[in-house]
């Protein structure tokens, strides 16, 4: 049994017929997890999906009508970029319903997956790139309104830049601290990427992406680290390792929003980084290493993922799983299963 909650609905899949993102990844991860003794039926819970309520918490009323009528223009759905029907709707408020759980179970129990969600693109009065509904930042906005946290960090690891998620949480912004680009030297980097930086209100946001990728138009995030292509292991957890130092060191969040997309692998279809799936696993056990030592509790969800064998994209899910396991394991009890 895991010292925590995984939140799974066979009503995760998209219905979105053949498309390169791999709808049934959730039903696999899902499978593979209970196969595998990574976790067992108990460990699961089922989502019910979010309320129109907590979904105005993040969208515009005009927006989320059109979805619930199927209004949306022509131009609307091409920027979803999956074509629309009730059940896509219905899909993704059960993300959202997933999200808002795995929350509220990541302050029990410091952390919390949603096998599912991660929608980053989704901004308050549209969807694009896949993404028609914010799940992570409707997660945020209702545990807000319900008083269980006051802050948080969303840690977006996706290849593509958080643009919903930046345009959602913009705030009030100040210029931070000055960003390390001196340790890129120090920590023997070979390829410098960029972080930029502006501080906002109540959710700090970083995003770490590969900078020659969707979206054109990146909004900014409170930290952005803007990568070079072909960024491999070390330089990606250097990076990713400095801005997280530099988050916590400007922000105390109550929560954490980990967006663990599985597309900076090297054999990604959408993405131009090459983490290995060694890499990524080390790039997981970084976010939760980082958070259980500041004590601050975790929510995963799982964004993109578009690798050439969708099993990879599978695993890498997995091993996130995997690693929460090893690093959240209770002190004297077998780290690995
Ligand atoms: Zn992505």
């Amino acid at each position: 049994m895991l010292p925590f909650k995984l939140i799974y609905s066979n009503g995760y899949y998209l219905p979105i017929g053949a498309h390169v993102f791999p709808a049934e990844k959730y039903r696999r991860i899902h499978e593979r997890l209970l196969k595998q003794n990574v976790a067992d039926a108990n460990d699961f819970l089922t989502p019910s999906p979010a309320t129109d309520q907590d979904i105005l918490l993040v969208h515009r009323p005009e927006y989320v009508n059109k979805l619930k009528t199927g209004t949306l223009s022509p131009s609307e759905e091409m920027a979803l970029e999956v074509p629309f029907s009730p059940e896509l709707v219905q899909a993704f408020w059960l993300a959202a319903g997933g999200s808002i759980l795995a929350a509220q179970h990541a302050l029990k129990d410091r952390v919390a997956f949603n096998i599912g969600g991660g929608f980053h693109h989704a901004f308050p009065d549209h969807g694009e790139g896949f993404c028609m509904i914010h799940d992570v930042a409707v997660a945020i906005r209702r545990l807000q309104r319900d008083g269980k946290i006051r802050t948080a960090m969303t840690v977006d690891c996706d290849v593509h830049h958080g643009n919903g998620t930046a345009a959602i949480f913009a705030g009030t912004r100040t210029v931070s601290e000055p960003l390390p680009s001196v340790s890129a030297a120090t920590l023997g980097r070979t390829m410098p990427g960029k972080m930029r930086g502006v501080h906002a209100g109540d959710v700090f946001t970083i995003s770490l992406h590969q900078h020659n990728n969707y979206p054109m138009t990146k909004p900014p995030s409170s930290i952005d680290v803007d990568l070079p292509d072909g960024v491999g292991d070390d330089d990606y957890l250097a990076w990713l390792g400095d801005a997280l130092s530099s988050g916590l060191r400007q922000f105390e969040p109550d929560l954490i929003c980990y967006i663990a997309g599985a597309d900076p692998y090297r054999e990604d279809q959408l993405g131009g980084l090459a983490l290995t799936l060694d890499g990524l696993k080390r790039r997981d056990e970084l976010v939760f290493r980082i958070a259980r030592a500041k004590d601050i509790p975790v929510m995963v969800t799982y964004a993109g993922g578009y690798a050439r064998n969708v099993e990879d994209t599978v695993t890498i899910h997995c091993n996130t799983v995997i690693a929460a396991k090893e690093t959240f394991a209770p002190a004297g009890s077998p780290s690995k299963n």
